[in-house]
């Protein structure tokens, strides 16, 4: 549905602005779009998230996330290779399966003004007569010939390629003859007026150019190969200056699961698009344009695990990528972000993006500190936490939505919206009480010596425990004050002790009016988790809760 098709209406101006605000409302409520009755009328509003370079004594990198407000008409999708048929049967099959998804994604988009481009590679003379082909090929450059193709970025010179495709990818039991299946691209996408048709980096680029596009969205298969290296590919797009992202929801690689490092099809997947977060560009999911949860093959049955961070005080946008990573590699989970600023103060650290992944996910861990919330954005923590799902909160979780304090929505929050806006962002400050079970009254100082983590007598047996030493460990982190719990129905597993206080509970786990299962440290500051029992804790407590999670069902 198009937006100018309200604006061409008759009915009193007021009437249209309320339905076109009713509508957005009811299609986006991951973004909250800017199309509103004035000013950035269509821009299209795009949650980024990427990966830079983080506090080395830490881990290498961190996940962030950055919006982006994009003008449709500055703006261009390119979908790759999304042929009618693979010499692969299982690739054959996956690219059906994402179709009539990317195909709504394609029509929201053209309604927008974004320009669509198809790009299956070795069938243009399939579309020899084309009028899209015809469009595309008007605009070829020398310059762009020369500059564009599937050289490396410097960026990855030293970067280790995540998977082993040497084989060629083929993922199914009985392996595929490799060959040339292809004639066009998939029927399920259609062409429509003003789409172009290329394969050539040369000729989109400079088609580009002469359109005014700046951002480029890339689409389709496979992503470990034609969508980062084609002509038009990814690395491409950079090189040339194209503000390029890939849509990692809208792709799927050629990786066999049997090769290194023998994962499951869609954690290979997952690492070539974490590699390109890193190294090579942003990425989006299909969600910024459709407001739906973003795309899963059905194949794709690992637990999802959705970590929702954002705190400025220990390195959580550093730590729980390296803990997440680790979980995907040997624990064969799907581990997915919802970010915010990892900042204390400062403009936009009160909002939390690609909150979505809520929607599907098995578990939700929580390590956010004092931020408040669009009050949509709450209600999709709340509906998570009503599903009776679990919970694992790390250390700041006990004051996640507790901003101490009104915060207007006037520049706090991300309000995405050319309206005035009034009223203050929802806040959860019950989260600790009702949900954690908790008691958080701050912490004692930095100390010398560290704290002892000991085990609770009788608990040594305990799940969560297993393989963490019977004598505990020590923590050089400051001991968080939570006496007395304020819940009947907690299990405390550990004790935090320091000279001359009294033990502080430090683990424990809770059951919620919701029927939620809850696993909650207060540990969790940076140095904890180069603790092999800490980082052991953490692995049994994911287990314990999706086990938890499969009970209930
Ligand atoms: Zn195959």
């Amino acid at each position: 549905m198009s937006l100018s098709y309200f604006r061409k209406c008759s009915y009193p101006k007021k009437l249209y602005i309320v339905v076109i605000t009713f509508i957005l409302g009811l299609i986006t409520p991951h973004t909250m779009n800017a199309q509103s009755s004035n000013g950035a009328d269509n821009m299209i509003t795009v949650s980024m998230q990427k990966r830079v370079k983080g506090d080395s004594t830490v881990s290498s990198y961190a996940i962030v996330s950055e919006i982006q407000q994009w003008n449709p008409k500055q703006t261009a999708i390119i979908i790759c290779d999304m042929w009618d048929k693979h010499w692969c049967k299982g690739a054959t099959a996956r690219v059906s399966e994402m179709a009539p998804r990317l195909n709504e994604v394609l029509n929201i988009a053209r309604d927008k003004g974004v320009l669509i481009v198809h790009a299956p590679s070795d069938c243009m003379n399939y579309y020899k007569d084309h009028p899209g082909r015809k469009l595309a090929q008007k605009y070829y450059s020398k310059k762009y010939a020369k500059l564009i193709n599937n050289a490396e970025l410097p960026a990855e010179k030293n970067a280790t390629w995540p998977i082993d495709q040497s084989d060629g990818g083929c993922d199914d039991m009985i392996k595929c003859t490799e060959g040339h299946a292809w004639t066009k691209e998939i029927d399920a996408l259609e062409i429509k007026d003003g789409d172009a048709i290329s394969d050539s980096g040369a000729e989109i680029a400079a088609l580009f150019d002469k359109k005014g596009i700046k951002n480029v969205i890339l689409t389709g298969v496979h992503t470990n190969m034609c969508v980062i290296g084609r002509t038009f590919g990814l690395r491409s797009m950079a090189r040339i200056g194209k503000n390029v992202v890939l849509m990692r929801d809208m792709t799927d690689a050629m990786y066999n699961s049997r090769k290194a490092p023998q994962v499951n099809h869609f954690t290979g997947v997952h690492l070539v698009v974490d590699y390109i977060e890193q190294y090579v560009c942003p990425t989006i999911v299909s969600t910024d344009f459709t407001g739906k949860k973003q795309f899963r093959f059905q194949d794709d049955k690992r637990p999802v695990v959705a970590f929702i961070t954002a705190e400025g005080e220990y390195h959580a946008n550093q730590t729980l990528p390296a803990f997440a990573h680790e979980l995907m590699l040997h624990e064969g989970m799907n581990c997915e972000f919802a970010i915010g600023k990892p900042a204390m103060d400062g403009p936009g650290r009160h909002n939390l993006e690609n909150l979505q992944v809520l929607q599907d996910a098995d578990l939700a861990v929580f390590f956010v500190r004092r931020v408040a919330l669009e009050p949509q954005k709450m209600d999709m923590i709340k509906n998570y936490i009503k599903s009776g799902k679990p919970v694992l909160g790390i250390r700041t979780a006990s004051h996640s939505f507790d901003a101490k304090g009104n915060v207007a929505r006037e520049g706090g929050g991300i309000t995405q919206s050319g309206e005035s806006v009034s009223g203050f962002l929802a806040q959860w400050p019950e989260f600790d009480e009702e949900i954690l079970g908790g008691n958080y009254q701050g912490h004692y100082g930095h100390l010398q010596e560290k704290t002892r983590i000991g085990i609770v007598p009788g608990m040594e047996k305990h799940p969560l425990l297993k393989g963490v030493h019977p004598n505990g460990f020590g923590s050089v982190s400051w001991l968080y004050q939570n006496r007395p719990l304020r819940s009947a129905a907690t299990q405390v597993l550990l004790t935090g002790t320091i000279p001359n206080e009294p033990s502080e509970p430090v683990l424990w786990i809770n059951h919620t009016k919701y029927n939620n299962t809850v696993v909650y440290t207060s540990l969790g500051h940076h140095d904890d988790w180069k603790i092999p029992d800490f980082q052991q804790i953490l692995v049994n407590s994911v287990h314990y809760l999706l086990n938890d999670s499969v009970k209930k069902q």
